[in-house]
């Protein structure tokens, strides 16, 4: 692949740049520490102004409000979001994987209705698909749409929503038809979540967020115009929003992961560890520079995964490798962070003594998740030794 940009793409990374200088607000340090919950608003008007700047999803295709941008324009985009730690878009889920499956999918009616809406996060969405009983197999899910009048009326339970608490629609998987094998019951309903019966609850995690939800479902009625896809072929549209998450992950986490080395770089100059800076121990430079170098791996394999799918329109197994990649990555960074910083790195957001206030006490137990949303490392493998290695299946 050629890693040197075309006149093409070095005219849209100076326009983005450009763009940036003049917009990107500079108090987000200060949001940045605050619950989700408070800094959401804030997020929200950040993407608006994407939005009206043409700049909030850039490769989508010019008549659905992006700019028809290559792989390597978007993989650009990133990469200057990163560069200026440009705070994340609100609508993170309606970006990255249930608008691009409404643009593949969807009627002309649902694009017009729901895709501006995505763009100016104007409504919030979330991915209905985990259920107590239908993880890693999600093909055994129960929740059930049954047909009446002219819609479905859906019954049963999904977990581990995230943005359920704030979403306006939720891209929900439901089984339609229990009398064929599992994949092949399936449908995509686009729901609105203020419907009557449905039921969102907070689950707390270890980070005393409550990100994700549970969602109940109690004779939710949803009209015939918002199946996405065709009625029992929901497995594919399903497979394509999970292609798009393991991409599109990726992209989003790299300014994170970025910001999250050079700090730890930083910190290790000076922190103290063992009556001396913890960067004069050969050990952790030596760990540091390991991370730095990963990360590094990390942007160059977004790159290469970008150029692959420009130059064959395929989207290879890059998803699958970049997001065992990237989770276990990230651990690895909190992890050595922990080291460096010691008990101080436990003291969370609020306490006075706590470093960048609490930021690497979250970031340890965010972590944890990172392994299992978005598919678990172990199905990842799963994936790259059938489809890529071509191995015998493992489920
Ligand atoms: C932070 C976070 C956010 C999430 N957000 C959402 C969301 O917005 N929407 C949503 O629908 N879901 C969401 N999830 C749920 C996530 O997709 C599931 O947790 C994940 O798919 C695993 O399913 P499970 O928890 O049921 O575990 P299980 O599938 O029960 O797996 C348990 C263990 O068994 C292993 N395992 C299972 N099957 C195999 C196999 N065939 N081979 C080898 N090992 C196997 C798994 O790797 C895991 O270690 C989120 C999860 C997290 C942590």
């Amino acid at each position: 692949m050629d890693l040197n940009l075309s006149t093409q793409e070095r005219a849209f990374r100076d326009e983005f740049r450009a763009w940036l200088e003049a917009n990107v607000p500079r108090d987000w340090p200060q949001w940045r520490e605050k619950p989700l919950e408070e800094s959401f608003p804030y997020l929200r008007v950040w993407q608006r102004k994407l939005y009206d700047g043409g700049w909030a999803a850039v490769s989508w295709p010019k008549e659905y409000g992006g700019r028809s941008a290559t792989l390597i324009e978007q993989a650009i985009f990133w990469e200057e979001m990163a560069r200026v730690e440009a705070p994340p878009m609100a609508n993170a889920l309606g970006l990255g994987l249930i608008g691009p499956t409404i643009i593949a999918y969807g009627t002309e009616a649902q694009k017009k209705r729901f895709v501006p809406k995505i763009l100016s996060a104007e409504e919030i969405w979330c991915q209905g698909f985990s259920e107590p009983n239908a993880g890693s197999d999600l093909a055994s899910l129960q929740t059930e749409a049954r047909p009446e009048g002219n819609g479905y009326v859906v019954n049963g339970q999904k977990v581990w929503t995230s943005y359920g608490w704030i979403g306006d629609w939720c891209e929900l998987v439901v089984r339609t038809d229990s009398s064929v094998p599992k994949h092949k019951g399936l449908t995509v309903l686009l729901v609105d979540m203020k419907s009557p019966g449905v039921e969102v609850r907070p689950l707390r995690q270890m980070t005393g967020e409550s990100e994700f939800n549970e969602l109940f479902f109690r004779d939710v009625r949803v009209p015939r115009e918002n199946v996405l896809g065709q009625v029992n072929d929901g497995w594919n549209v399903a497979i394509s929003t999970l292609m798009h998450e393991r991409g599109a992950y990726g992209a989003r986490l790299l300014p994170l992961f970025k910001r999250n080395i050079n700090r730890l770089i930083e910190l290790a100059r000076t922190f103290p560890r063992g009556g001396r800076p913890a960067a004069e121990d050969a050990l952790i430079r030596q760990r540091l520079a390991q991370c730095y170098a990963e990360v590094e791996i990390f942007r160059l394999n977004q790159l290469r995964a970008s150029s692959r799918l420009t130059a064959t329109g395929i989207p290879g197994p890059e998803g699958s490798i970049q997001k065992i990649f990237w989770s276990e990555l990230n651990q690895r960074v909190q992890q050595l962070a922990q080291e460096i910083l010691g008990p101080y790195g436990q003291l969370e957001k609020g306490d006075p003594c706590a470093v960048d206030n609490g930021l690497w006490a979250y970031g340890y137990l965010r972590c944890r998740g990172n392994t299992i949303e978005a598919g678990t490392s172990e199905v990842q493998r799963n994936i790259i030794g059938h489809f890529v290695l071509g191995l015998p299946r493992s489920y």
